[in-house]
């Protein structure tokens, strides 16, 4: 595992913020509305060091594992690691202990060995439910009927902090309406999740390298972006 030099990620990181501002000014939201989770996953603990130090949301990583040895390393203890990729129960109380947030609450059967892990952490653990907002059945989530269910079931965990949703787009380059609307589905997810149970859920992470421009246009708050900022892995 290596990483670009700094200079290199400060270059890619100023196009990447071009694009989302571009983005904005086109949706009418204010920038500040939207931040950056650096995706780490295959690099080294040098691209989380860079996240933090140009103030980025965090770093992303989807695999359980190869977080667990990067945190374990990694010198600065205050960087922010995010869990982006599926969590198998068995693995649900060294999640619970390690990252800031796990974005991938897929299922109810998680929610509860979360919660349960995070009592015994002694902690409060934030969540974002990963909903199949593309129907897409290469992807892990809950798909949009079941979200009421697990959303019922989350706000009953008192050890999670429900902070919003995450989807992941189906991989259609030719077709780019096929992320745009899966975005605009995740967002109306949201809306009418947070009416029904009378909460605010504002986090919607959902665009990466190649459709977060689509996904800001919908109300992402939190974009994903590896290759743009560390390179083709
Ligand atoms: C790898 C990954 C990303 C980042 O993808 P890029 O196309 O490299 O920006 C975002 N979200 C998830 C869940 C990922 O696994």
């Amino acid at each position: 595992m290596d990483c670009i030099p700094y200079e290199e990620f400060l270059a890619n990181l100023a196009r990447v913020r071009a694009r989302v501002a571009a983005a904005c000014a086109d949706a009418g939201r204010p920038v500040v509305s939207v931040r950056i989770l650096a995706v780490t996953k295959t690099h080294s603990v040098e691209a989380a060091l860079y996240a933090m130090r140009a103030g980025l949301a965090g770093a992303g990583e989807n695999r359980v594992q190869e977080a667990l040895e990067k945190i374990a390393t990694c010198p600065d203890k205050t960087v922010r690691w995010e869990l982006i990729g599926h969590l198998q129960s068995n693995k649900a109380n060294k999640a619970a202990a390690a990252f800031a947030r796990v974005q991938s609450v897929d299922r109810i059967e998680l929610a509860q060995k979360l919660d349960r892990a995070a009592a015994v952490a002694g902690r409060i653990l934030p969540v974002l439910l990963q909903i199949n907002a593309g129907d897409d059945p290469a992807k892990f989530g809950a798909n949009c009927a079941d979200a009421p269910a697990l959303l019922e079931a989350a706000l009953k965990c008192p050890a999670l902090k429900v902070e919003g949703l995450m989807t992941i787009a189906p991989l259609a380059p030719e077709n780019p309406d096929v992320a745009k609307k899966c975005f605009a589905r995740l967002r109306e997810t949201r809306d009418a999740l947070a009416k029904q149970f009378k909460v605010p859920l504002p986090e919607l992470s959902m665009g990466m390298t190649d459709d977060l421009d689509a996904a800001v246009k919908e109300g992402s708050t939190l974009v994903r972006v590896g290759t743009a900022l560390f390179g083709r892995r």
